[in-house]
């Protein structure tokens, strides 16, 4: 038996009369943009992020782009953006001819270090974006409070965490806007690309739901220059199978994320992140946290160093088990900022947690022999190194 590091073939499987009815019904409907469907899916999802307004969208990064649209980010502004992320973050704020300004992360949660985005703050910066990175909550609190300081916009964003909670609260639209995205591996996943945007906030909603047709209203009348950021009436369709059981996958995810902890906690090489800070530690488990983490990935963190962890990595790939590095580089050195004005203040945490980072398989469908497999085969290496 393998472990792939994510398999979509029992999820789609049991599902499938309801996606192959979903698709045929937008087959014969012959309406395969906007519409119902549409509609239906923004009702659907907009709670589960806490707000009055949901904008399907063409994807994750568009839903992200937009909101900056509308927020009218453009040269000479500044936005605050995590080092640790996808690239997408920090790549929309580029596209729009603005400069991300890369602020460190803290180690325990992988997410944006407030007090670290604080020193970056300039006259210049216009917005921050919080990433929920792998499934879990930013400290909200201090980001809001931060953009009431300095009169920031702020857009989080929630691709990986769509049903993650802060204080009891789901992220999303917690400050102006949010976004979150259906790519295939997030925890509710489409059937290619498509994302959502979400606000509470009326007139923002409006600008952004112009923008999402080309800055048109009314018909062929332009007031704002938009684009083309509109999902696609099948993805909503099939999309809507799947949301009633997002609560289940999370909770199977959890479940997951539990086992690790509890077969892996004990070993004495092993600590957990934010807790333990031991020098005879060679592996830290992610802090287990609440049922308001949602766990889209289980990063493990190799502190023995990025030879270690490659080699983990190696040791896992010979027993068929999938692991990932999300992410190897962080985005003050990708070369396509190269250009940008090195940081006064070093960015060093993210860049340790470049080197140290190992996600595990979390998806929901994974059977407690796989999970074992992946557990046994980790003792196994800390015990002959
Ligand atoms: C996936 C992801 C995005 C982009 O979403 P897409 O739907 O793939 O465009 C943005 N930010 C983060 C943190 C992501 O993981």
């Amino acid at each position: 038996m393998k472990v792939p590091l994510f398999d979509l073939t029992e999820q789609n499987r049991v599902l499938r009369p309801q996606l192959d009815a979903a698709y045929h019904a937008v087959m014969d409907s012959n309406q395969f943009v906007m519409g119902p469907a549409i509609e239906e899916l923004e009702r659907l999802v907009a709670p589960l992020a806490g707000a009055r307004h949901a904008l399907a969208v063409s994807s994750g990064t568009d839903g992200l782009q937009l909101a900056l649209m509308a927020l009218g980010i453009g040269p000479g502004d500044q936005v605050l953006v995590p080092a640790f992320t996808f690239f997408a973050t920090a790549g929309c704020v580029q596209r729009l001819g603005a400069t991300p300004v890369f602020t460190d992360v803290e180690a325990a949660s992988f997410n944006l270090d407030v007090a670290d985005a604080r020193r970056r703050v300039t006259s210049r910066t216009k917005a921050i974006i919080p990433v929920h990175l792998f499934g879990r909550a930013v400290d909200m609190d201090a980001t809001l409070q931060l953009a009431q300081e300095y009169d920031l916009a702020v857009i989080e964003d929630a691709a990986q965490s769509l049903g993650a909670k802060y204080r009891g609260k789901p992220v999303g639209a917690l400050g102006l806007g949010g976004f979150t995205s259906f790519f295939p591996t997030k925890n509710l996943g489409c059937f290619g690309d498509a994302g959502m945007l979400f606000t509470n906030d009326d007139h923002f909603a409006e600008r952004c739901r112009i923008l999402r047709v080309h800055g048109m209203e009314p018909k062929y009348h332009h007031p704002l220059t938009g684009g083309n950021f509109r999902m696609d009436t099948l993805q909503a369709a099939m999309l809507k199978v799947k949301v009633p059981l997002l609560a289940d996958y999370s909770a199977n995810r959890r479940r997951n994320a539990g086992y690790y902890h509890q077969q892996l906690s004990a070993h004495s090489k092993v600590g957990v992140a934010g807790v333990d800070g031991d020098a005879a530690i060679d592996l830290l488990l992610p802090p287990l946290g609440d049922d308001a983490v949602i766990w889209n990935q289980f990063t493990i963190r190799i502190t023995a160093g990025a030879g270690q962890r490659d080699r983990l990595r190696a040791h896992l790939a010979e027993r068929g088990i999938g692991a990932e590095i999300y992410y190897p580089l962080t985005l003050d050195r990708q070369p396509c900022f190269a250009h940008l004005p090195t940081p006064e203040i070093p960015i060093e945490v993210a860049s340790r947690l470049a080197g140290e980072c190992l996600s595990l398989p979390i998806y929901p469908e994974l059977k407690e022999e796989q999970l074992a497999m992946v557990t046994t085969a980790i003792i196994e290496f800390l015990d002959t190194e």
